[in-house]
């Protein structure tokens, strides 16, 4: 029966690694196929020289480092991929199969003691390219499938999903920075009436052409717009009183009307056209903030009930006295 010493060369250089032997001078007594394949230097070179001048360009200094150490205390080293991309300079053939690439490697130094002899040091290195890739590929996977999970697929604006997220965000820092915020609750009038008339796909594009207006209006990095559902949108604004949120909104009114999107069946002049409702959040004045969407909510259906076309707003307090009466009674 033949032993497996026998095939241990083959092993060696069939394995799918780097394997190179040096001794506590850093002369290098094993080179494997793998070392042969990526660096272009052949064993019987390589076995006349020491690790640290056989390349044509030096190893990294983490390298030589780590050898040090392993070889003067004895300890086991690594240096992963992630802090040390190439440590020693070995390349590999591109898909195209035309440039070398430099290998991003995984090291392991241990340290080999047989006996009495004189202990040499193992040096294991893996090709992590392939799992790096990998890596790349699911994390840029991932953020797709985030960005496509939090944006409406009409309009490219955020959806309901992402404002709820935001919005417990941005009210939290509301209450702990102590600033203002503000809500604006913003629906197409006689939207029900344009896709009646003019069918479905054309009030689609009045869906798209609105979301991009009133994205336009927005310039502060803070705020955010997001289709609310519908034909509805919703704005989160920190930091603006409720004098210039009310002038905001009938920018944002102007920017829709000054469209002159023709709808023949509309009040507003026979144009598409917007109502808001906003309320806004003073952590000097208000105590509790649940209510703030409600009362943008209320507030629109104010300015949709006085005639459309319009802007409303209602203080959180109004609608929580509100509130409280209803409960009483
Ligand atoms: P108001 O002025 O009071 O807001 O009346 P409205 O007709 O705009 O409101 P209503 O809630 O009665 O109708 C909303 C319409 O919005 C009904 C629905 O068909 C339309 N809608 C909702 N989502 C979409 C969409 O994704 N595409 C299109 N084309 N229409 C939509
Ligand atoms: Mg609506
Ligand atoms: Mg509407």
């Amino acid at each position: 029966m033949s032993s497996v010493e026998s095939y241990q060369s083959e092993i060696l250089n069939s394995i799918n690694m780097g394997l190179i032997v040096v001794d506590a001078d850093c002369h290098i007594m094993m080179w494997n196929s793998w070392m042969e394949k990526h660096s272009g230097i052949s064993a019987a070179t390589a076995l006349q020289q020491r690790i640290d001048s056989v390349f044509p360009t030096a190893p990294s200094i983490a390298f030589i480092n780590a050898l040090k150490n392993s070889i003067t205390y004895g300890l086991p080293a690594i240096l992963s991929n992630a802090l040390h991309r190439s440590p020693l300079p070995l390349f590999t053939e591109d898909e195209s199969g035309h440039q070398q690439i430099p290998i991003h490697q995984s090291i392991t130094i241990t340290t080999l003691t047989a006996g009495n002899q004189a202990s040499c040091y193992l040096i294991q290195v893996t090709d992590s390219s392939t799992s790096i890739r990998r890596e790349k590929m699911l994390r840029s996977h991932s953020e797709v499938l985030k960005k496509d999970a939090t944006t409406d697929s009409l309009t490219g604006l955020h959806n309901r999903r992402f404002f709820d997220e935001h919005y417990k965000i941005a009210l939290g820092q509301a209450i702990r920075q102590k600033h203002l915020l503000s809500i604006f609750m913003v629906d197409i009038d006689y939207f029900k009436q344009y896709n009646d008339y003019y069918g479905h796909p054309a009030g689609d594009k009045i869906l798209i052409k609105v979301a991009a207006t009133l994205k336009a209006q927005i310039s502060r990095s803070s705020d955010m717009l997001a289709r609310y559902g519908g034909e509805e949108f919703v704005l989160v604004l920190p930091n603006m009183t409720a004098e210039h949120g009310l002038q905001f909104a009938n920018k944002l009114i102007a920017a829709i009307t000054d469209l002159q999107l023709p709808h023949l069946k509309s009040k507003s002049n026979q144009v598409i056209s917007i109502s808001i409702g906003l309320s806004t959040y003073d952590p000097n004045q208000h105590r509790e903030v649940s209510a703030l969407v409600d009362a943008a909510d209320t507030a629109l259906y104010k300015a949709k009930q006085q005639g459309r076309n319009q802007a409303c707003f209602l203080a959180l307090d109004t609608l929580i006295a509100h509130k409280q009466q209803i409960v009483r009674q």
